[in-house]
């Protein structure tokens, strides 16, 4: 079979695994603080927070922006749950919307439909890696006086003109769009991620009390407990001011985050990037495939999704499947589910493009060989 994704994982990060065991500290120590550090390096940025997952760094930075109990966040419905859920978790209610077609990114014209006087935040998520129209959605918060907490899970390596999504120029253009209230910018580095420390994630802030307040959040609320454990220390004597969650992250996870960050812009970068264009380039004339755009040079893709029309996605999947080809459906959209409201045909754009989309493998293990084969079975099926 071959997989819809993987784990890129191998000798160097065994090696870095064994050497954390070998310290017997597998707690929040100075491996985070060391992937952080370099995270800090590569974005050139001043705060970097890892944490436990995706999910918590989007928990974590919704509640630091002021988001909570009867606030409204507005976030397309196509979206893995985890961005629901986090909004969720803070007691705010998620106000799904429509994706714009050509990127499936937030379509903001729906959203401008549904700010009331609730709405707090709007929470792009940068679907299969593209920002979508970020000067816009910048616009819109600064017009709506909103709030923007970035899903940048699919993102990470990515650039939007040319600044690498979390990095400092990205976070002072955001801040100077949002008249001084800059983004906040969540990663995920979970197991089939641009880059994976198992599980994990991190905030990226230029706004101190915001990093602030995730630094302790993420240690159950402990003040300033964050400094103390980089320097292999406990706190015995503290304070605590807010609610505070075990989101830290852990030595073990931080050693393989390490060396993904090492790998990723020689090796896992460019691979993905390849892989996409040369399924852009071989599928691009095939005329019941809706393809996104073609930017593999400034976007690094998690994930090769296409619509595939007519109503054949359902027996192209099968047909993959008999071939032993894994495939994927990002995603299944959240207004769907019984927890969010689950009222067929409120988002009828949304509904339409989720029975088209199909998301094909897409990972730096895959060979030329098996992406080859992928692309003659789904021209095949097309009769294409
Ligand atoms: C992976 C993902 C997350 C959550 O990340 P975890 O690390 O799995 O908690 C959030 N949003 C999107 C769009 C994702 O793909």
């Amino acid at each position: 079979m071959i997989r819809l994704s993987k784990s890129i994982v191998g000798k160097l990060e065994k090696e870095a695994l064994s050497q954390v065991i070998d310290e017997s500290y597998l707690g929040m120590g100075k491996f985070v603080r060391e992937f952080e550090e370099k995270l800090r390096e590569y974005l050139g940025v001043r705060c970097v927070i890892c944490v436990s997952s995706g999910t918590a760094a989007l928990h974590l930075a919704l509640i630091g922006a002021g988001v909570g109990v009867e606030d409204e966040v507005l976030v397309q419905s196509l979206t893995y749950i985890a961005s629901f859920q986090a909004i969720t978790a803070t007691g705010a209610k998620p106000i799904p919307c429509e994706v714009a077609p050509e990127t499936c990114t937030i379509d903001l014209y729906d959203a401008e439909r549904k700010v009331t006087e609730r709405t707090k935040a709007i929470m792009p998520v940068h679907y299969a890696s593209r920002v979508g129209k970020l000067d816009q959605i910048y616009d819109f918060a600064r017009k709506y006086n909103l709030r923007v907490i970035e899903d940048a899970a699919h993102a990470f390596g990515t650039k939007y003109k040319g600044m690498k999504v979390g990095s400092s120029e990205y976070l002072n253009y955001s801040t100077s769009q949002l008249l001084n209230r800059s983004t906040i910018v969540c990663f995920s580095f979970d197991g089939i991620k641009n880059i994976t420390s198992g599980e994990g994630g991190a905030v990226i802030t230029d706004d101190d009390n915001v990093a602030r307040f995730v630094m302790d959040a993420s240690l159950l609320g402990v003040h300033r407990d964050t400094e103390k454990r980089y320097k292999g220390l406990r706190s015995w004597e503290f304070d605590v001011f807010h609610q505070g969650y075990r989101y830290h992250m852990s030595n073990l996870f931080a050693a393989i985050g390490i060396v993904q960050l090492e790998r990723f812009e020689k090796e896992l970068k460019p691979k993905r990037q390849m892989l996409a264009k040369k399924y852009h380039e071989k599928l691009k004339n095939v005329s019941e495939i809706i393809l996104f755009p073609d930017d593999y040079s400034e976007i690094v893709p998690h994930i090769f999704p296409l619509r595939i029309l007519d109503n054949k996605r359902d027996g192209l999947r099968a047909y993959l499947l008999e071939n032993e080809i894994e495939c994927g459906i990002h995603y299944f959209p959240n207004h769907l589910l019984t927890y969010y409201g689950n009222k067929t045909g409120e988002l009828p754009v949304t509904e339409q493009i989720y029975r088209e989309l199909l998301t094909l493998p897409l990972h730096p293990d895959l060979t030329e060989t098996e992406q080859n084969y992928i692309i003659e079975k789904v021209k095949k099926y097309l009769n294409a």
